[in-house]
């Protein structure tokens, strides 16, 4: 067995232990199929009756029953289609909902790091595509193993009931078939990987193009998104050109063979020996089930490709399955803390790479004050920000929440005290109340949400909407405006009443008006809670208790803003730069 075979086993066992809770309708199926074949194959095997006794002896009683029966029996097969195509379509979209679900949960709970490596468009579409793979090409691999397998099976037992030499001439192909189904294979679970491969890199950069539309509208990049798409949706067709071919030779090469065995038995009948023990009925019974044997003989050797496209897309979706959530491994449950915060020698990498974000990070911030970072885009300030919730893991170094270790926290109880509004506002498709409640647990009084609003300065333009805080405000908030957004993030966190805010840039991609308008929405914010203000004005940090001054990863300065001016030093002449001389 090769290695390639080995992993579609294993992944097949995987899957099948998906398909225990829908094991009946599985068994249900398959009965039908097979009663589906039998019925098919009685059909043939009584055309030697309908014509040595029917037709050749004219025996009326025959023909009285004949027609009764065949309705009788075309009734029961539709029955038995109607059973295996139901239940194989009940058990197999369970599967493919299991999948979905399972896949939907674990990439919600994957790190970020994870989401930092794949791209969302890849995602998708192994939610989408790929799930939806592993039902259409398993079931259709069942559907011809069982329903065409049994028919053959049948159809071989009526020719050799019938004529034991004619039809062992038959069995000679099998293996000349069988060597021509494993290189066939090989190469189609090569091109359906690449497939999805590729159906993954159409669905990023459709998604890239949608997501970047105005962005391209306005730099005029249509036609460099119209060569890249076309490259990636042109690799796309040739795969499935590629693999439509493959498949194509296959069958015509297998049909080859099968004709000259067919070939050679009508030869072998015309011997007087053999037309001697031959009737008419009998011939025609056995070369019907020869000429019916083709189709069900060719979809059986493609089977194995259903069955390794199934594998394969099972497999891409069992790789995330098999990615390690985030730990969770801390076990002290944070209840409300003070707010804090010490951070003591910490050096940082981006998981799988190598620079050395953060180096030698020390600071310590007391409950009620507020800390600003500034520095160079670039600087780590971000990077901060984010191993406070831990959205990644801290190696080398300590954060201490009110002492506790945050890595012996539980992440919903540490993430419960941290609030963190950022430059990038993600609103859901919803109302507007319904995004400032976003995530708040227990019950929410409509007064407790109209303060909020009020404070938040949301209220301020909600109330000219016509449905005021129940208008809907589409996909990502997009009727409204940035610092309309802003103010809906920041009444969010409000709401959520946090002991810790982390503001990064919160307003920098707002202009000074809309930044003037939000200010009083941050001063509500920043009341009463430990603040990390990431800001690139300058003027929105003057009067913080703490300023520490980065660089490239390190703290080069910190104090207030009077004893940094004083310094003369890096801040300074940040300071200097954005407002000339403070002098
Ligand atoms: P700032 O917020 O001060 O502008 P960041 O903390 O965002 O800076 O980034 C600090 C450094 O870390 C940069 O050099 C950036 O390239 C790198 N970086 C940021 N995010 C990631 C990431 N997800 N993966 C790898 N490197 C990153
Ligand atoms: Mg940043």
């Amino acid at each position: 067995m090769t290695v390639q075979q080995q992993g579609s086993v294993s992944t097949f066992r995987r899957l099948m232990r998906y398909s225990k809770p829908y094991r009946g309708g599985f068994i249900l199926a398959i009965l039908g199929m097979i009663g589906y074949a039998a019925i098919d194959v009685y059909f043939i095997n009584e055309f030697e009756t309908f014509i040595d006794r029917g037709i050749t002896e004219k025996d009326q009683n025959y023909f009285f029953w004949a027609p009764i029966v065949v309705v009788l029996l075309f009734a029961i097969r539709g029955v038995f289609n109607f059973i295996s195509s139901y239940c194989l379509s009940w058990a197999g979209t369970h599967i493919v909902k299991d999948l979905r679900q399972q896949l939907f949960r674990q990439m919600m709970r994957l790190p970020v790091s994870f989401h930092d490596k794949h791209s969302t468009g890849e995602l998708i579409s192994k939610i989408t595509y790929d799930a939806e793979q592993i039902k259409q090409a398993s079931s259709k691999a069942l559907v011809v193993l069982i329903h065409e397998g049994a028919f053959v099976l049948g159809l071989l037992i009526v020719m050799f009931s019938k004529s034991w030499q004619l039809s062992a001439i038959f069995l000679l192909i099998a293996p000349l078939i069988a060597v021509i189904v494993s290189l066939v294979s090989k190469r189609f679970r090569l091109i359906s990987n690449r497939m999805q491969g590729a159906m993954g890199d159409v669905t990023s950069s459709s998604e890239q193009m949608l997501n970047g539309h105005k962005v391209i509208l306005s730099f005029g990049g249509q036609a460099i998104e119209d060569q890249r798409f076309s490259d990636i949706n042109n690799r796309n067709r040739h795969l499935d050109v590629k693999l439509e071919s493959t498949r194509a030779i296959s069958v015509s090469l297998i049909q080859t063979i099968a004709s000259c065995a067919l070939a050679f038995v009508i030869y072998l009948a015309s011997f007087p020996e053999m037309l001697e023990t031959l009737t008419p009925g009998k011939f025609t019974a056995i070369l019907t089930s020869m000429m019916l044997l083709l189709k069900p003989l060719k979809q059986l050797t493609t089977v194995n490709s259903d069955f390794q496209k199934g594998m394969a897309a099972a497999a891409a979706v069992f790789k995330v399955l098999d990615e390690q959530p985030e730990q969770d491994t801390g076990s002290t449950e944070l209840n409300r803390v003070q707010g804090n915060i010490e951070v003591k020698g910490l050096n940082f990498r981006y998981p799988g790479h190598d620079k050395q974000v953060l180096q030698d990070i020390n600071f310590s911030v007391k409950a009620g004050q507020t800390v600003a970072l500034v520095g160079r885009s670039g600087s780590g300030k971000t990077t901060i920000s984010s191993l406070l919730p831990r959205f990644y893991e801290v190696e080398d170094g300590e954060i201490l929440i009110d002492g506790h270790n945050i890595r012996d926290c539980t992440l919903a109880s540490l993430r419960k005290q941290i609030a963190v509004v950022s430059q990038q506002v993600v609103l859901f498709n919803d109302t507007i109340a319904n995004n400032i409640a976003y995530g708040f647990e227990g019950e929410l009084s409509r007064a407790q949400l109209e303060l909020v609003a009020e404070k938040a300065h949301v209220l301020e333009f909600a109330s000219q909407l016509p449905l005021g805080l129940d208008t809907e405000i589409g996909e990502n908030g997009v009727t409204l405006s940035g610092g309309q957004r802003q103010r809906i993030a920041i009444a969010r966190a409000l709401l959520r009443q946090s002991p810790l805010l982390v503001l990064d840039e919160a307003t920098s991609a707002l202009d000074t008006e809309s930044e003037r308008k939000i200010q009083g929405a941050l001063d509500e914010l920043l009341k009463n809670r430990t603040n990390i203000v990431i800001a690139h004005r300058l003027s929105t940090i003057e009067n913080a208790d703490l300023i520490l001054v980065m660089d490239q990863g390190r703290i080069v300065e910190c104090g207030t803003h009077q004893s940094l001016l004083a310094q003369n030093g890096y801040y300074a002449s940040l300071y200097k730069m954005q407002f000339g001389d403070p002098a």
